[in-house]
């Protein structure tokens, strides 16, 4: 590539909504341009990291037997009401009608017409197991889209979704793809954990989450550095080392007055500072068994923020002999409520947080004084408005850091991730609400065994920038940088030898395989170089006059502190 030909068109400022420094970096690259909130243009530099980070999905995928398959940006209601998603899946998915007023949605993902292909395509249990996936643009009408390429509402997505005979031969589907996530994040060259997350209605211990370390993420992760321990702070798990602090004896003692609960009460029934922020926190049913397992219907959960009144918000309908249950959608917490959107906090109120004290839950229904009373609320807070967005981690660090780890081998830390990817296993709920069937062995029909697997492929990128950047630029693995190698001729216009020479050696880079760039523009040396290193091109080297008359280039390696000198037939070593 030839940069005369192509379009670099970097910038000195980052636009200024811009909030993060993997935002600004990729506008300031060129790599991305806005179009509206949460959607962008790919620009020809962006699109090649873009196309590398597919490109080794791809190749992992495929080396752990899944097919790539393309599935319809664009999908009918019929589908999505078969399991009953159109309705629930809320103001994300973005809907619309056709010309002959049919409902549309377009696909934040792909369950519903993936399990029609395989109802329609795998008859035996001969055909399996299955996997398929593809590479596709979502769109999920983000509340908030931030933060670039890393919450956008279009974005790329690598879904795949793996069918089996049973939930043994599913396990196993699992297992492949979990070890493909490791290939994949391991060959992107990023800092990552893959932690434990919630299971949500469908239970089980079968849900990781790839995080990328790095402060600017929006989850909270807790885990030990001792073990393999680590969980997304929204797993019921590490929501209850909260709630473990309030023994039943306490809650009891201190059972505030019918309607008047303050902050300091809910402080010290937690016992936590008052000044922590504590969200989403307790659940409550009104109705508990000799033993003390949870028997009513109704679960409450209170919100608590530090110096503001509770809320509390009936939940959902227990069934005590399941591991999960409905709870609320954010939607119609936000809707009980009238709080603002954004500020139900990372433990999300979508996630099932499973009882955490059977006492203290006992307790709780009467603390809520009234919580037996249909529709009965604390009133007076205003919990979730006009508040600064919550910090989770900072919040809670001091109650979650410290205590022992789960797996008894050690102690927990707290720390932020970005979710850059997710695999799950859904047992048979699409098959069974869908009604596809294979006929097994014993000629049967029976539903599939499924998993479903994504991975942010838009989001990687600033996912990676988040982790690799210094004061001059972009840090780029190089797996995935736009361009391996730059050549930066000093004097391209002037000098016959430099033109000649890094002509020659930019043909002999390509002719080997290495994704070179030669800077042929004329620019001033600051000029280019201040470009490129912005870009984040991990390996420079420059071609002047003077280095010529002794037979040597300047290579500099972009983490590298100063340039060195190399005979310009050794470079190649260098830079492989
Ligand atoms: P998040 O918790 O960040 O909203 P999610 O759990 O809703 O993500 P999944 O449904 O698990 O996302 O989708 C699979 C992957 O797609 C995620 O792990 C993430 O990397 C990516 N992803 C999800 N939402 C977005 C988005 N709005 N912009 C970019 N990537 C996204
Ligand atoms: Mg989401
Ligand atoms: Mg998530
Ligand atoms: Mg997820």
């Amino acid at each position: 590539m030839r940069a005369s030909q192509y379009l670099i068109s970097t910038l000195k400022e980052a636009p200024s909504d811009a909030e993060v420094t993997s935002q600004k970096l990729m506008l300031r690259a060129g790599m991305i341009r806005k179009v509206a909130a949460g959607i962008y243009s790919y620009m020809p530099i962006g699109l090649r990291s873009i196309r590398k980070v597919e490109a080794i999905i791809r190749e992992e995928m495929n080396r752990a037997g899944a097919m790539e398959l393309t599935m319809p940006m664009v999908q009918p209601a019929e589908l999505w009401d078969e399991t009953g998603r159109w309705d629930k899946m809320g103001p994300e998915m973005l809907r619309f009608k056709d010309r002959h007023e049919r409902d549309f949605a377009l696909q934040p993902t792909s369950e519903e017409v993936v399990t029609d292909i395989a109802r329609q395509e795998l008859k035996s249990y001969r055909q399996l197991p299955k996997n398929f996936y593809q590479i596709q643009t979502k769109f999920r009408d983000e509340r908030r889209p931030r933060f670039g390429v890393m919450r956008g509402r279009e974005f790329t997505m690598k879904d795949a979704y793996s069918f089996d005979r049973n939930e043994e031969a599913a396990g196993r589907s699992y297992d492949a793809m979990y070890a493909a996530y490791t290939r994949i994040f391991d060959r992107l060259g990023l800092e990552y954990r893959a932690v434990a997350a919630d299971t949500g209605a469908i239970g089980g211990d079968r849900s990781h989450e790839f995080q990328v370390i790095a402060d600017t993420g929006e989850d909270a992760i807790v885990y030990c550095p001792d073990s393999d321990y680590a969980a997304n702070i929204e797993l019921a798990e590490a929501v209850s080392l909260l709630a473990s602090r309030a023994p039943a004896s306490q809650a009891l003692e201190k059972t505030p007055t019918p309607g008047k609960a303050t902050c300091e009460d809910v402080a010290a029934l937690l016992g936590v500072p008052l000044e922590t922020t504590v969200k989403s926190l307790v659940l409550a049913t009104d109705d508990v068994d000799e033993a003390g397992h949870p028997n009513g219907s109704t679960v409450w959960l209170l919100l608590v923020r530090g110096d503001h009144a509770l809320n509390e918000v009936k939940v959902g309908k227990l069934d005590p002999f399941k591991a999960g249950f409905r709870f609320a959608t954010e939607a119609e917490i936000v809707e009980h409520f009238g709080c603002k959107p954004g500020y139900l906090g990372p433990i999300g109120l979508k996630q099932p947080v499973k009882v955490i004290a059977d006492r203290t839950v006992a307790n709780m229904a009467d603390f809520i004084c009234g919580a037996n009373a249909e529709d009965f609320h604390l009133t007076g807070a205003n919990w979730g408005r006009d508040l600064p967005e919550p910090d989770l981690v900072a919040d809670i660090r001091d109650v979650v850091e410290g205590n022992p780890s789960p797996d008894g081998k050690g102690v927990l830390a707290i720390q932020r991730g970005i979710e850059v990817g997710h695999v799950f296993y859904l047992g048979t709920k699409y098959s069974a609400a869908m009604n596809a069937t294979f006929l097994d062995e014993d000629g049967r029909p029976k539903h599939f065994e499924m998993g479903c697997y994504g991975i942010g492929v838009t989001r990687i990128l600033g996912a990676a920038i988040e982790q690799n950047n210094d004061e001059r630029g972009i840090l780029w693995p190089t797996a995935i940088a736009p361009f391996e190698v730059v050549i930066c001729p000093v004097g391209w216009s002037k000098s016959d030898e430099v033109r000649e020479r890094a002509t020659a050696l930019y043909e002999s880079l390509r002719a080997t395989g290495i994704d070179v760039i030669l800077d042929d523009r004329n620019e001033r040396p600051g000029v280019m170089f201040a470009d490129w290193e912005l870009i984040g091109v991990p390996h420079r080297v420059v071609i002047g006059d003077r280095g010529l008359k002794e037979g040597v280039a300047e290579y500099q390696a972009r983490t590298d502190a100063e340039a060195v000198k190399v005979p310009v037939d050794q470079l190649e070593p260098l830079i492989r």
